[in-house]
Order: structure tokens, then C-alpha cells, then sequence
């Protein structure tokens, strides 16, 4: 008859004996939803720091109603907000209102808007958009994000700037580059693809924080943590950063 294995446990202080440990411990955060990064009095400081560093921080984007502010959003894929608002302080006095967008010369548009880059693309996306709310809504910008995610080129971030800035509803939070780095930097999730990191930060940011926190979390990250060689000796969250980004 086979023996029945029996493990040891192992010696008090040994590398075993930490391995389990620390998985040990691994688990129990897993289990109770619990981490280091996410620690609700750590992401308290956290709001905190943003609050004193950006009281007032907004969208960049000029715009005077929720439809301006679509199409600069979707011109700003890959492009900067100024080389945007350059742009659209020429293209909104031309193009005042969706049905002049929908029903637009397709090469013209093009020449507009070619300095914000993939201006094809970004072209397609502008027409289709204007179509759809011309035709299906009525002229209006749609307020819900279901309705937003239907127009051709709107994915959630456009949605959450339209929805957050234009309307003052919270229904998730911009992730951009800015935010996605900023919420790695800050170990505020593990993730990577912009919508699970969006899905981390709703389940760690208070609803009421939705927005503004996206807006100050873009402001930090054009200012202080910029990508390369992050500004740390200037960041007043440096006392909670512990990124292997950080420099001296
Ligand atoms: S300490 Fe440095 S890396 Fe961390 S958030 Fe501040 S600027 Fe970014």
C-alpha cells in the first residue's frame, strides 16, 4: 500500500519558509481585495496631494458646447491639445454646428484638420459621428454612454471627456496616456489595457471624484510626471510614490 506523503513544515527563517509567506500573504490580499497601492487611506493622500497641486484642473480642449468638445476630443488621438485648439479655432467658426460636419467635403475636412495627424481616419470618425446625431439624435450630443460608444470613432475615453466635462456626469474616468501612466506610476492597478485600469480606478476612486480626478491626474502628468525623467524633486505625492520610475 503507498504511503501517504507528509510535508515538513519548513525551518523557521529559511528561503522556504519566506516563499510561503509570502504567498501566503499574497493571497490574503488577493482574497480580502486588499493592496498595498490601493489602500483607501493611501488613495485619500493621494486625492489629497492632487487637490492642493490642481484645485482647478480642467479639460484643455476649447470648446463652447458638447459637440465642439467631441470633435476636439477625437482630434486629439496622438496630437497635443494646443496643436488642437490651433486647429479648431479656425475649423469651428467654418463648420459651426453636426450638420455641417455630416454633410462636409470629405478632402476639405481632410485639409483641415491634417496637422492634428491620421486626419483620414479622424475625418471618417468626424462625419460619421455628426451623421449619427444629425440623423438618429436629433442634432444633440447623446448624454449616456451607450449612446455615445454608437457613433463611429467614439470609444470610452471620448465618451467619459464628453460626459465628465460637457455634462457633468460621472459615468467612469478618462484614461489617456496620461492617466494610465500616473496609475501604474501610483500603483493604483496592475493592469495595462485602459479599459481594466478604468475598471481599477471606479472600484478605488470615490464617484464624486470621477472627473476631477481624471483632469488632475492629466495635469500632474504634463507637468511633474511627465514620461521621461519624471519631475519627482517637485511632486508633492513623492512621499507615497514608491514607482521604480522615480528619480532623484
Ligand atoms: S514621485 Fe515621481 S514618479 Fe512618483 S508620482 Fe511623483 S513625479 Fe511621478
Amino acid at each position: 500500500m503507498p504511503q501517504k506523503k507528509t510535508r515538513r513544515p519548513a525551518a523557521k527563517g529559511s528561503a522556504s519558509a519566506r516563499k510561503s509567506a509570502g504567498v501566503r500573504r499574497a493571497k490574503r490580499g488577493q482574497a480580502g481585495g486588499s493592496r498595498r497601492g490601493t489602500d483607501p487611506a493611501r488613495v485619500r493622500a493621494i486625492l489629497k496631494g492632487l487637490d492642493e497641486a490642481y484645485p482647478d484642473a480642467t479639460c484643455a480642449l476649447k470648446h463652447d458646447n458638447a459637440f465642439q468638445l467631441l470633435i476636439a476630443t477625437v482630434l486629439s488621438a496622438q496630437c497635443t491639445d494646443e496643436r488642437v485648439n490651433q486647429v479648431t479655432a479656425t475649423l469651428f467658426p467654418r463648420y459651426p454646428n453636426p450638420k455641417a460636419f455630416a454633410y462636409a467635403n470629405p478632402a476639405e475636412l481632410e485639409k483641415e484638420i491634417r496637422p492634428t495627424g491620421f486626419f483620414r481616419n479622424k475625418t471618417k470618425s468626424i462625419m460619421g459621428a455628426s451623421k449619427k446625431i444629425v440623423e438618429e439624435f436629433h442634432g444633440e450630443v447623446p448624454k449616456t454612454m451607450d449612446e455615445l460608444l454608437t457613433l463611429p470613432g467614439v470609444a470610452r475615453k471620448t465618451a467619459n471627456v464628453v460626459l465628465g466635462t460637457a455634462f457633468g456626469i460621472a459615468a467612469g474616468v478618462v484614461v489617456d496616456t496620461h492617466v494610465l501612466r500616473l496609475s501604474e506610476r501610483l500603483d493604483l492597478t496592475k493592469n495595462t489595457d485602459p479599459k481594466k485600469v478604468e475598471q481599477d480606478l471606479i472600484k478605488v476612486i470615490p464617484q464624486d471624484r470621477w472627473i476631477l480626478f481624471s483632469h488632475q491626474l492629466i495635469w500632474h502628468g504634463r507637468r511633474v510626471c511627465v514620461a521621461r525623467k519624471p519631475r519627482c524633486i517637485e511632486c508633492n505625492l513623492e512621499r507615497l510614490c514608491y514607482s521604480k520610475d522615480k528619480t532623484n
